[in-house]
């Protein structure tokens, strides 16, 4: 494709090797981030309206939907009419639709693109995205997903990228929960964990967390129980998207008691607990140190 203008708004963690990777595919990219962060082969721009001027396609990697509203706000009044905003944060689906909206309504494609692979995931190019907006907004945006990951799945409208991302990670919290507890239980029974998992992993009690990121160090594949719990996928990650996942249930009035209950244990794991800056499979430790009064 020919090389394109691109303002890259957050070059953090995730957003720092995403916009490398676009710069060495060949765009052009001017990054922006509030802390003065740079990014490989990325020029480096002095504000929100430097980066964004001119260019055929904006995106975004920040913390928050309320950060990202503010951003959006500024950018989207200075981009030119059928460029394209691309906003990859995991932020709450009505900002996710709001920003869509502002951009639409200022003529330009909108797409929320939340990503799921992580840091290792955004610096090898091979993260997942989930994306919501119209067919043509997802056409412009795919040559780009292709560069910064390996697979993107059209979800549907504005905001159902940041829908599957929350419904996907409130699975993935209270199973993680689920598989610590029965490891946890198991210990207890005088269950050997390498036989546990023999038996779960190829059982119906087999999940992501058990097969792919075992929680318990030296047994399944090497995940970050066998570093420590180092992140991998930090708790406290997980605790802001489980309470996305809890502002979306509230604001459609589903019902959602696991999702709810995990939010619980990770905030208390987090707030209170050891949790901060460990792997959010630590709930393992955390809760086979325990008994049922603890
Ligand atoms: P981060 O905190 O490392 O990066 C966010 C960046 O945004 C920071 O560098 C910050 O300075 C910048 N920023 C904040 N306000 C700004 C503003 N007004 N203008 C310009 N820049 C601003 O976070 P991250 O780990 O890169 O995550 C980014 C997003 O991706 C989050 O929404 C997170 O939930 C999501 N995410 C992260 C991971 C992960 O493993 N880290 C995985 C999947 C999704």
């Amino acid at each position: 494709m020919a090389a394109l203008k691109i303002g890259f708004i957050g070059l953090g963690n995730m957003g720092g090797p995403m916009a490398a990777n676009l710069a060495k595919a060949g765009h052009e990219v001017a990054g922006y981030d509030v802390a003065g962060t740079t990014a490989k082969g990325v020029s480096t721009a002095d504000s929100i309206a430097a980066a964004v001027t001119g260019a055929d396609v904006v995106i975004t990697m920040l913390p928050n939907g309320s950060i990202l509203r503010q951003v959006a706000a500024e950018a989207i009044g200075q981009m030119r009419a059928g460029a394209l905003f691309i906003d990859c944060s995991t932020v709450d689906v009505e900002s996710a639709r709001n920003t869509s909206e502002a951009a639409e309504n200022a003529g330009l494609l909108a797409v929320d693109a939340p990503v799921s692979g992580g840091v290792g995931g955004a610096e090898g190019g091979t993260l997942t995205f989930m994306a919501g907006g119209s067919e043509s907004a997802f056409a412009a945006a795919e040559p780009l997903f292709d560069i910064m990951g390996q697979k993107a799945v059209h979800c549907g409208d504005a905001g159902a990228g940041q829908a599957a991302k929350i419904c996907n990670n409130m699975i993935l919290g209270a199973t993680m929960i689920a598989t610590c507890e029965a490891f946890a239980l198991a210990d207890k029974l005088g269950l050997d964990r390498q036989r546990m998992f023999d038996v779960v992993s190829t059982s119906s009690g087999y999940s992501w967390s058990m097969n792919a990121y075992c929680p318990a160090p030296g047994v399944g594949l090497k995940s970050p129980a066998d570093n420590g719990y180092k992140p991998g996928f930090a708790a406290e990650l997980m605790l802001k998207d489980l309470g996305l996942s809890q502002q979306a249930a509230e604001l459609v009035d589903a019902d959602t008691p696991m999702g709810a209950r995990a939010l619980e244990i990770y905030k208390t794991f987090v707030e209170d607990e050891d949790g901060k800056g460990r792997d959010f499979s630590a709930m393992l430790p955390r809760l086979a140190g325990r008994g049922r009064s603890d």
